[in-house]
């Protein structure tokens, strides 16, 4: 109001000197209408609501008020050569909006008043234009045509700088005399007034729309913290503080993009706001050479540091994304990189409508939340190792590192959980409790490696036999366990541990070896045979070892026999601890016969073991228990001394010097005072080292090859004679046998049994012998019981036989009787000297031995 009285004042003060000068009626009625024009005008240019009504109301008042040919605004556009005109008036603003004018003082363009009083930033008049403007004036066609006689253009400043400038063409000569000028200059200092106003309209709402935004993004910042505790997964994650972050900050998109191993392309794991379609057909590389590495993104993932262009069309480099920017009307963006760990993981992009969104305060929120986000993926990161090592050790502490089975404690647990729910559905359960025959000598003599190789094939083996519900675990050593939970009637446990049995038979390579490995499974069923874990476990592996004692691959159900039968067993133990201090055993001696002589050469130590309640225990049954339970080691000791004894015994009564053969055990032949007991035993009896012969087998020597070279040459060094016993049943032939001081090779009964009939085994034997023999060795057979037997070995010249055929082990006493009475048991080359009708009676040897008694 101020300002509009000022005007007043100003344009009557204007009026009188007006009059006082004299003017023309007609030049004092312009001005009068001029005044009364802008007076009119002068509250609505400053009530005007935008910029260009606020123009076009200047034009129209100036045009009607001095009558001007044409009234228009033109504005100068920042890096534009020719302003823009953007509001015209008066009969002449078709023509007068078509010209084309500059501020450019070196365009022709630039050469007219508007050119002048812009770059002058003051008022710039002709009050004779045709004469001010000639013909090779850029305006002189306008002008001439328009029929203007004079003009004005006066600036409009802001902030002291011209930013366009109000024309006014007039029809008469003379019309821009220092009253109208006056006028006028009043009208554009208005117009830049307002101008001015509405700047800082503008500034407020965009400083309030600002202000909004950062709450806004305060808020966001808080809700994507809580996401962040929120999370259960990356994906979530990324996904909850994508749409916080969008939603806060307005964003026409927020992305989330991760780096890629092996690629230069980042990969996009979250995007979110309005315009996320568009957002997702955006290719973004982490490098330079791709057009697509060149926006901010690119540049915060090599930097390390936020990027920010707050006008897109303005940065050349981010071209490529020119065109998306278009679609989506979105003219900023920001980019800050995602550090985890110390290195660049990825990047958080926002994009937005406005030019200049990301001012320094809405960048740091926006830098807060990005390192936010990082810092919970690398807590992710910590959880994940932290679960991953707890997941390994809880594996390594719960299965069996070679085969992967779950191991004793896990099967227990299972075992617990599988006779729960089996109480809840009133079903049965059965545990098959597995042990592989024979591991021990494949283990010993083709070494650990390839016993380890064949526990993981069984395991295998089992594994793939039954379906993924039955539960397979391994105990340790060669025993397995399977638990049955739907497979509960007794014959198709039955079928099952066939199958098993067939699938475990199947023939292996192992070491170059092919090996037949069978098992024997003892079967316990739940609640019939034990209704805890424990009981169940020893149910099913007492079923196993009389499984085994049945002769193996087998499977055997638990039940009140097996009980028994294992109750016997563990009285035999007990029994057995007991037996050396009770003077329980005994030794028995067997005749080895020397074929050329016919004469015994010499005799095989056997023990034998009286109980007074269980009687006479046969040593298949008794000296595996003791080898088992490490008995042996004081009984094989005690085995020495006295047969050494006997020997030197029989020799004090002038028997004829015998060889003397005792087994050792694999417990006895790993025990390291082996040797200090076969000196002590010579020494003791006075028995020269000759005399004595050990018999070992096969898997003893073979289960550590450089100890065994070295006892072996040990004893051999002694002048001790070593055998092997049972020739032909362990894993090992005769060329290896070379690298060991063997003299005597032991052909195992069961490949004697059925000679001459059985061509394999006349086979076998054959080449035994020849073998044998080419190495320098001696070679007996075993368990010979018939004549038959005995030509073919002779036939095939066998050194030395020993079998009921001559004698059976006969206790000292008659075997001394055998010595002394005996000068042949063969007579070479007759037949022996007993009848055949004695041999086939059911005890032969006893005829036999009464006979030469
Ligand atoms: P081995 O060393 O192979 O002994 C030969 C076994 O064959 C003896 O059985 C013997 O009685 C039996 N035998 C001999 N001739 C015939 C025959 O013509 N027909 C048949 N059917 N059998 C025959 P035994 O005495 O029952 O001993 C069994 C095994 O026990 C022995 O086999 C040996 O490995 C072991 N053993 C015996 N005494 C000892 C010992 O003092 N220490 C150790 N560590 N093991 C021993
Ligand atoms: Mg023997
Ligand atoms: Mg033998």
């Amino acid at each position: 109001m101020q300002r509009l009285a000022d005007n007043v004042s100003y344009a009557l003060g204007s009026f009188e000197r007006a009059d006082e000068k004299a003017r023309t009626e007609e030049q004092k009625e312009r001005l009068r209408r001029m005044f009364a024009a802008l007076s009119a005008t002068n509250e609505a240019i400053m009530r005007a609501k935008s910029r260009s009504e606020l123009f076009d109301l200047v034009c129209d008042a100036a045009a009607v008020g001095g009558q001007f040919i044409s009234a228009t605004i033109r504005l100068v556009r920042p890096g534009e050569a020719f302003l823009d005109n953007v509001a015209a008036s008066g009969p002449d603003r078709v023509r007068a909006r078509e010209v084309l004018l500059s501020a450019d003082a070196t365009r022709p363009e630039g050469q007219t008043l508007t050119g002048v009083a812009i770059r002058t930033r003051r008022p710039c008049i002709s009050n004779d234009y045709l004469s001010d403007f000639g013909p090779e004036s850029h305006v002189y066609p306008v002008v001439r045509d328009s029929g203007s006689k004079s003009g004005a253009a006066l600036p409009l400043l802001k902030n002291g700088e011209a930013i366009g400038a109000l024309v006014f063409l007039s029809s008469e000569f003379g019309t821009f005399s220092p009253e109208m000028m006056a006028l006028l200059q009043r009208l554009a200092e208005n117009v830049s007034f307002a101008l001015a106003n509405f700047d800082r309209a503008d500034e407020k709402a965009r400083a309030d729309e600002q202000k909004e935004r950062l709450s806004r993004m305060f808020a966001a910042l808080s809700a994507t913290n809580e996401a962040i505790m929120r999370a259960k997964s990356r994906a979530e994650l990324y996904q909850l503080v994508c749409e916080a972050a969008a939603t806060g900050g307005k964003f026409t998109s927020t992305t989330i993009v991760l780096a890629q191993p092996g690629s230069d392309y980042l990969r996009m794991v979250a995007i979110a706001g309005p315009a996320a379609e568009g957002a997702r057909q955006v290719t973004l590389s982490t490098s330079e050479a791709h057009p697509e590495g060149r926006g901010a993104c690119g540049r915060a993932f090599r930097s390390g540091k936020a990027c920010i262009i707050n006008d897109y069309f303005a940065d050349s480099e981010t071209a490529a994304f020119h065109e998306r920017a278009r679609l989506d009307g979105t003219q900023s963006g920001a980019s800050f990189p995602l550090i985890v760990s110390g290195r660049v993981v990825g990047v958080m992009i926002f994009v937005a409508i406005e030019k200049d969104t990301f001012t320094p305060e809405f960048a740091e929120l926006l830098q807060r939340l990005a390192d936010n986000l990082a810092f919970a993926l690398e807590s992710f990161d910590r959880a994940d190792e932290k679960h991953k090592a707890d997941e390994r050790i809880e594996y390594l502490a719960s299965h069996d590192s070679l085969t992967n089975l779950p191991n004793r404690e896990t099967f227990n647990e299972m075992l617990r959980h599988a006779i729960s729910a089996a109480d809840r559905h009133r079903r049965q359960i059965a545990v098959l409790f597995i042990d592989l025959d024979r591991f021990k000598i494949i283990n010993d003599s083709l070494g650990h490696d390839a016993g380890d190789m064949l526990l993981v094939a069984i395991a295998e083996r089992l594994r793939g036999s039954l379906r993924a519900s039955d539960v397979v675990a391994r105990l340790g050593g060669d025993e397995f366990v399977v638990i049955l939970e739907e497979t509960t009637e007794r014959h198709d446990v039955e079928r099952i541990a066939g199958d098993l049995l067939v699938s475990l038979s199947q023939p292996l390579q192992l070491s170059g070896h092919e090996c037949h490995t069978t098992a024997s499974i003892g079967i316990a069923m739940y609640p019939a045979d034990g209704s805890d874990v424990q009981t169940l476990t020893k149910n099913a592996d007492m079923a196993m070892y009389l499984a085994k004692e049945d002769g193996k691959n087998g499977f055997r159900f638990f039940s009140n026999e097996v009980r028994a039968q294992s109750i016997e067993r563990l009285t035999m133990e007990s029994a057995l601890r007991r037996a050396l201090e009770r003077d329980q055993f005994s030794l028995e001696y067997q005749p080895k016969i020397d074929m050329a002589s016919g004469q015994i050469s010499g005799v095989e130590a056997l023990l034998r073991w009286t109980h007074p309640e269980l009687g006479k225990v046969s040593p298949g049954q008794f000296i595996p228990l003791a080898e088992e339970v490490g008995l042996i080691v004081p009984i094989g000791r005690w085995v020495l001394k006295e047969a050494c004894a006997q020997n030197m015994a029989w020799q004090h009564r002038g028997l004829k010097a015998v060889t003397m053969a005792v087994n050792l055990s694999p417990r006895q032949f790993g025990d390291p005072h082996l040797l200090d007991d076969i000196d002590q035993a010579l020494a003791a009896s006075g028995m020269p080292p000759s005399l004595l012969q050990l018999e070992v087998t096969e898997s003893m020597v073979m289960r550590n090859v450089t100890r065994a070279v070295r006892v072996l040459d040990a004893i051999q060094n002694r002048g001790i004679r070593l055998a092997i016993d049972d020739f032909g049943t362990g894993y090992s032939s005769i060329s290896l046998m070379k690298q060991f001081p063997i003299d005597t090779i032991k052909i195992d009964r069961s490949f004697v049994r059925d000679l001459p009939n059985d061509s394999e085994d006349v086979a076998i034997a054959q080449a035994i012998i020849s073998m044998g023999k080419a190495l320098g060795m001696t070679i007996v057979a075993e368990g010979v019981e018939t004549s038959e037997q005995q030509e073919f070995l002779r036939a095939h010249a066998c050194d030395e036989m020993q079998g009921f055929l001559f004698s059976r082990p006969l206790p000292p006493r008659d075997l001394a009787e055998l010595l002394k009475t005996s000068p042949a048991l063969v007579s070479p080359p007759l037949q022996p000297a007993l009848d055949e009708a004695a041999i086939s009676e059911a005890e032969p040897n006893l005829g036999r031995k009464r006979a030469v008694v």
